[in-house]
């Protein structure tokens, strides 16, 4: 009988010893959704071990037209994406062990998701969590491939502590909102994300088999309306004074860039102001919070009350979160982080 993985393990540059290497392999995966689904769908299809998955989204019918892992059955149920990806990787490949967690990616928890992992994949959909990918790989010395898709093209990239540029040696702050496009303004081609996801799991299985040589060491971008590639050199790109890699300063995952959070005197009420100003579309987010919780909309923001645990929770267009009926800073932080992001 021949291995479920025998046209890949005849490839030379894989062989029965990189089948090896990926059946013992753990890779975080952060994110579950356009690229999260492809990456996760590829490699627990090549054979890799162990893939820790973290996304706080619920499935959406607006998620199905790239989304590859997820079905109307998982929309129409609002099942967190985890939960489904757990469940369709259990159909696709019985010999691959998910870690699925239904949580939001953030200072408090990104260490504890990477610790053990060998290569710590973007599936994001935001660049701050990307600044906070960026601390963990280098504070706990994890390569991190980076990647992104938006409109009808995207990007990717190898960051490897200590050896290459790191995200703040090449971009070394977020850049401010508004300036950016977005896939919730712009739109995107599930084609685009499909091809940046597969370049993504295609360069952690290089890591994963020490195909050290082959591993991309430029920063990609890749349109397919136009089908053009350009591929901008990294060599010479890390920065001596880089607060992350040469500082070892990880601002992000050390909470200097967490939200301000302070209790409303005599309210009852917690507020959250988010250290970055962010553009919060009010719309998704009445959709995402519609299974749980009455959601009134206004001008500027939107109100949402939870039946069960009596909380209210209005969330401003500059993702200013005010949680009333408590004055438990983290009780309103968990939730705001939970649906907000912040
Ligand atoms: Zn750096």
């Amino acid at each position: 009988m021949s291995s479920r993985y025998a046209r890949q393990e005849i490839l030379p540059p894989i062989g029965p010893e990189g089948q090896a290497a990926l059946r013992a392999a753990h890779v975080l995966v952060a994110g579950a959704g356009a690229l999260g689904s492809v990456i996760i769908d590829q490699l627990a299809r090549a054979g890799v071990g162990t893939l820790t998955i973290v996304d706080r989204d619920i499935v959406d019918v607006t998620n199905l037209q790239r989304q590859t892992l997820y079905d109307e059955r998982d929309a129409a149920r609002g099942t967190p994406k985890v939960e489904a990806a757990k469940a369709r990787i259990a159909a696709i490949n019985g010999e691959v062990r998910v870690r699925a967690f239904w949580d939001d990616l953030g200072a408090r928890n990104a260490e504890r998701y990477a610790a053990g992992a060998q290569v710590i994949v973007d599936g994001l959909d935001n660049l701050e969590s990307r600044y906070l990918l960026n601390d963990v790989s280098l504070k706990l010395g994890i390569p991190y491939v980076y990647g992104g898709a938006v409109a009808t093209g995207g990007m990717f990239a190898v960051l490897r502590p200590g050896i290459t540029a790191c995200l703040r040696c090449i971009a070394p702050e977020p850049p401010p909102p508004g300036t950016i496009a977005t896939c919730d303004v712009h739109g995107v081609l599930g084609m685009a994300t499909a091809t940046i996801a597969s370049l993504e799991a295609a360069e952690t299985l290089k890591l994963l088999v020490g195909a050290t040589a082959a591993v991309e060491r430029g920063l990609v971008s890749i349109d397919l309306w136009r089908n053009e590639w350009r591929r901008t050199d990294l060599s010479n790109a890390r920065d001596p004074a880089c607060p992350a890699c040469a500082g070892r300063r990880f601002e992000f995952l050390d909470g200097d860039r967490l939200p301000n959070v302070t209790a409303l005197c005599g309210k009852n009420a917690v507020q959250i102001v988010p250290r970055l100003v962010i553009s919060c579309d009010l719309a998704d987010l009445a959709r995402r919070l519609a299974p749980h919780a009455a959601v009134t909309p206004a001008a500027t923001s939107i109100t949402a009350t939870f039946r069960e645990s009596g909380l209210a929770m209005e969330v401003f267009d500059d993702g200013r979160t005010v949680v009333s009926g408590t004055t438990d800073a983290e009780v309103a932080r968990t939730l705001a982080a939970r649906f907000v992001g912040v």
